[in-house]
């Protein structure tokens, strides 16, 4: 089935087709802010003082093929997973449990967590969170069995690519369509662009639409409004804060967002660098509600009352040089800002989780406990996304033993990855590197790490990258699907299901590297912007 789909796609381009359509997607990139700023390696930092130049976002030049089914049940889980993580982030108890043993041996996590708790120390002074969130998945292959959806990772923070990714989308189609469906310039005609029917495939003609921004805008929205008028007083205007990293090259991503929210919200949202946070924001912690206050560098005269601090930085242990990074958490979490997320949100998405979260009866059904209102077939369709991952800890003899033997004999290992309670890409250890590495390092150290095992996507995908350096590449590939998503809730003590207020599923990323490629982020250079043609099985 996926056979006949992959056989004669992407279309063979001629040489002059391919000139066409490469200068076409890089004009068309650069035209609508598809892009990035250079890495250094693309052009020297002599060249690009202050980094002010702009190319491509890596992109394919084609659509993907992908099932409709898949993502359609991809689509249909979000808000379950947003509530699932909502009830995580909420259980505090819960969650100590889990980091408990991982702060033993993760500075990072400790350093969170130790964070975490000073903050209750003071008080948390607001009981609202708002999760931007982004669900990973890949289509897996075995045997003669349909492809079936298995996720990758659940993302609690800066969930990215919201923004590129709708444009992706937008040139896909605009490709496969201009000047008409029948008879676009830029792609040669192929039965997946215009509504093929087979004896067994049907397919949808271009990309679905694209809605991830409006999505995510919207949380950030509902989570502003809910924030209310400004506590300081006299009272000031109020804004949201995007948290940024000081050398963002995502930047256009980030753009997208906070155009959205300010032309269809009406909202003023500003940027706000890691390394500025003690000197742009104002805190009075002695007031009941500790407001945040920003002052734009450029505006002095104008104060702002911020009501959501939206991470898109702070998630790598990389980013905390130095104690003054640590205070600058310790900062916007004491403050009565809407944090999205929070520090137990963000502890929420460590990969241990998501490890834990697959254990089922005999086991502890941990899926029933957090979402107790849903049904076993919800549940059920939940846990079918997930693969097998295992624990090297020692909580739990009987799993600790079959992660490690799984782990320690060659033959298994090359069918599993090993991961570290990190986020970004280029964290993870592949198929028979793990057993060298584990013993590389003190065995009191393996509990920090899960063992998944790995998702084989279809074999035949193909497809052709323009690389933000401008290079061409053609090659076999696998694609990873990401669904997104968001949740604003409210804690109350004692109560263990948090009160959710808004709750939507809305927009997708889908990233496409070589297959030869272990690792996926854009960011870290190892995936292109992709969109999908969906198919459907007649
Ligand atoms: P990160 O937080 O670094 O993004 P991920 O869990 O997403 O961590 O892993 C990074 C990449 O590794 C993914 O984008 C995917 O390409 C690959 N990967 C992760 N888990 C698996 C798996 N079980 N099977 C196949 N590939 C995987
Ligand atoms: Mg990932």
């Amino acid at each position: 089935m996926s056979t006949e789909i992959y056989a004669e796609y992407p279309p063979e381009l001629s040489t002059q087709q391919e000139r066409w359509l490469i200068q076409t997607v890089k004009d068309w990139t650069i035209e609508h802010g598809l892009a990035i700023r250079p890495s250094t390696a693309i052009v020297p930092e002599k060249t690009n003082p202050g980094n002010v130049l702009a190319t491509n976002a890596p992109v394919t030049l084609f659509p993907s093929p992908f099932p409709k089914s898949c993502y359609d049940q991809a689509r249909s889980l979000q808000q379950t997973y947003n509530e699932l993580y909502a009830a995580i982030a909420n259980d505090e108890g819960w969650l100590e449990t889990i980091m408990e043993e991982l702060i033993e041996v993760d500075d990072f996590l400790a350093k969170l967590w130790e964070t975490h708790l000073r903050v209750k120390k003071d008080g948390y002074v607001q009981n609202m969170t708002l999760g931007m969130f982004r669900s990973d998945y890949m289509l897996h292959t075995s045997e003669d069995c349909p492809p079936s959806l298995k996720q990758i990772e659940f993302n609690t923070i800066s969930s990215s690519f919201g923004g590129l990714a709708c444009l992706v989308a937008e040139m896909h189609t605009h490709l496969a369509t201009y000047p008409s469906a029948q008879h676009p310039v830029a792609y040669p005609p192929h039965p997946l662009f215009s509504n093929y029917e087979s004896t067994s495939i049907k397919s949808i003609g271009h990309p679905p639409s694209n809605t991830a921004v409006s999505t995510l805008t919207a949380g950030l929205a509902a989570a502003h409004q809910a924030y209310g008028p400004s506590k300081s007083s006299p009272q000031l205007p109020t804004c949201i804060l995007f948290l940024v990293q000081d050398e963002e090259r995502n930047i256009f991503d980030q753009l997208a967002l906070s155009r959205h929210l300010y032309k269809h919200h009406g909202i003023p949202s500003f940027r706000l660098r890691t390394s500025k946070v003690m000197s742009d924001t104002f805190c009075a912690f002695d007031h009941p509600s500790r407001p945040l206050v920003y002052t734009p560098p450029s505006s002095p005269s104008t104060k702002y009352e911020v009501t959501v601090v939206y991470f898109r930085a702070l998630y790598s242990p990389t980013e905390y040089e130095n104690s003054d990074c640590w205070a600058s958490r310790y900062w916007l979490e004491r403050s009565g800002a809407i944090k999205c997320p929070s520090i137990l949100l963000q502890l929420a998405g460590s990969k241990k989780v998501q490890q834990v979260l697959t254990s089922r009866p005999p086991g502890p059904d941990y899926l029933k406990a957090f979402l107790p209102n849903h049904s076993d077939a919800t549940l059920d369709n939940l846990r079918s996304t997930f693969a097998p991952q295992y624990s090297l800890s020692s909580t739990d003899p009987a799993v600790q033993a079959e992660g490690i033997k799984l782990a320690l004999d060659r033959a298994t290992a090359a069918n599993h990855v090993l991961k570290p309670q990190r986020e970004g890409g280029g964290n993870n250890i592949y198929r028979t590197n793990i057993p060298p590495f584990l013993k590389s390092i003190p065995e009191s150290e393996w509990k920090q790490y899960i063992l998944m095992e790995l998702i084989h996507p279809p074999e035949q995908a193909h497809n052709t990258v323009l690389r933000s350096d401008g290079a061409v590449f053609m090659s076999d590939v696998i694609s990873e699907l990401g669904i997104f998503g968001t949740c604003l809730w409210k804690t109350a003590p004692g109560v263990k299901q948090p009160e959710v207020m808004h709750n939507t599923e809305g927009g997708y990323l889908m990233r496409t590297k070589a297959k030869d490629s272990d690792e996926g982020g854009v960011a870290a250079g190892f995936s292109s912007l992709d969109s999908l043609i969906l198919y459907e099985e007649v």
